[in-house]
């Protein structure tokens, strides 16, 4: 009954996008962005239209704006267990992560930062910045070969550091799902007085968080990861940390980051994170199910493919990293999965027209003679999708 149901709402969100998609065309790439969920939409529309105020504008639409972002803003307080004061606004998850970072430098003293050489661009071309402007040292934890964060390494770089430091790793890999252990890090940041700040793009809408019970100053979030609107962002600061504003201008977002609000994505992204809390349960199973068959499906019918990363341990449910014997014809893999409706990544979508490929998968797996293929799921893929998909990559390696 569930599943007819699952499906049934499936069949009517198809017909949402039918205007968009090719009936044919299969998404398999959840991780780069998700669709908006039309019940977002609905929460976003009256801010779309007759909704317009600013809501710095003491006027009644004025009025009605801002109870609109301060309502949106305790919610997502609500569902991380936070506080309200301690959620913020941003445009995306890459402005998010560049505040956190850059004032825990500027403001919070920390003069060296521990990073991996597996996180998001938006990270690791942030702490470089910091570094070759010699604002911060830097160094790279080891990374163990199934691409988890080698705690042994960070707790002797933490120890042997006189520095004041800022640790950021992110919560799920983008490319692999690999996911920290937040408390863990968190625990050996307090003591050694680090500052701990994660890129939780792809775990905020995708798992459970109770902040006032995990040890970390700043976490980010992204609500086009997991059904809501593009162009807005979270940054979480914790109440006992005071940086200064990277973005200076207006008193909006309590002095932190002035610009008028992106009204409609902040109601979008608490209705997007409602919703996908809501569903966690069911929806995290199904997806996890999904994953895991395309594995066995792999496994079974295609010869010399690996799984990267640690799929069936502690690893995000909604991502498949898969690498296949490089040939003639893999070579151009994602291009002719394309042609055949297929939507996959090699990677980051923030780094697709990149030459060099992916530079998580080249530090966990430098193998030359293979082709690295990320498959990320969403609620609205099916398992009939996944033996397509199967079917055709059989042709096609
Ligand atoms: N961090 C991770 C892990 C991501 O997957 C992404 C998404 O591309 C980002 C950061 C950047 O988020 P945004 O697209 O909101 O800037």
């Amino acid at each position: 009954m569930k599943r007819l149901r699952r499906k049934k709402g499936r069949l009517a969100l198809d017909r949402e996008f039918v205007l968009l998609l090719p009936m044919d065309r299969i998404y398999f790439d959840n991780a780069a962005t998700t669709g908006l969920d039309p019940q977002v939409l609905d929460a976003m529309m009256p801010y779309l239209t007759e909704k317009f105020g600013n809501p710095s504008s003491i006027y009644s639409y004025g009025r009605e704006s801002r109870l609109a972002v301060e309502n949106a803003r305790k919610s997502v307080a609500r569902v991380l267990n936070a506080h309200p004061a301690e959620i913020f606004f941003t445009s995306c998850g890459t402005e998010s992560s560049n505040t956190a970072i850059t004032a825990a430098v500027r403001d919070l003293g920390c003069t060296h930062i521990i990073t991996s050489p597996l996180e998001h661009h938006a990270t690791l071309h942030t702490v470089e910045h910091l570094h070759k402007r010699g604002e911060a040292s830097l160094s790279y934890v080891h990374v163990l070969p199934n691409g988890h964060i080698d705690l042994e390494d960070l707790e002797q770089q933490l120890a042997a550091g006189a520095e004041k430091t800022l640790v950021t790793l992110m919560h799920a890999n983008n490319e692999i799902g690999n996911m920290l252990d937040l408390h863990s890090v968190g625990e050996l940041c307090k003591l050694h007085s680090a500052i701990f700040h994660s890129d939780t793009v792809q775990t905020v809408g995708h798992f459970p968080f109770d902040l006032r019970n995990t040890p970390v100053h700043f976490i980010t979030g992204s609500s086009h990861k997991f059904h809501g609107p593009k162009g807005v962002g979270l940054l979480y600061i914790n109440e006992n940390v005071r940086i200064q504003p990277l973005i200076h201008g207006g008193s909006q977002e309590r002095n932190m980051r002035a610009g008028t609000e992106n009204l409609y994505g902040i109601v979008g992204f608490a209705r997007a994170l409602e919703l996908a809390t809501a569903g966690y349960e069911e929806d995290s199973a199904y997806i996890k199910g999904l994953k895991v068959y395309m594995m066995e499906q792999l496994t079974r019918q295609l010869k010399g493919i690996s799984f990267n990363g640690d799929p069936l341990g502690r690893s995000l449910y909604a991502v498949l990293s898969v690498s296949f014997p490089k040939t003639e014809k893999s070579e151009m893999l994602l291009f002719n999965l394309d042609i055949h409706h297929i939507c996959a990544s090699g990677g980051s979508a923030c780094t697709s027209g990149a030459e060099q490929g992916s530079h998580v998968i080249r530090a966990i797996n430098n193998n030359p003679n293979q082709v690295t293929v990320r498959f990320s799921f969403s609620k609205h893929n099916t398992r009939e999708q996944v033996d397509v998909v199967v079917a055709r990559l059989k042709e096609l390696i």
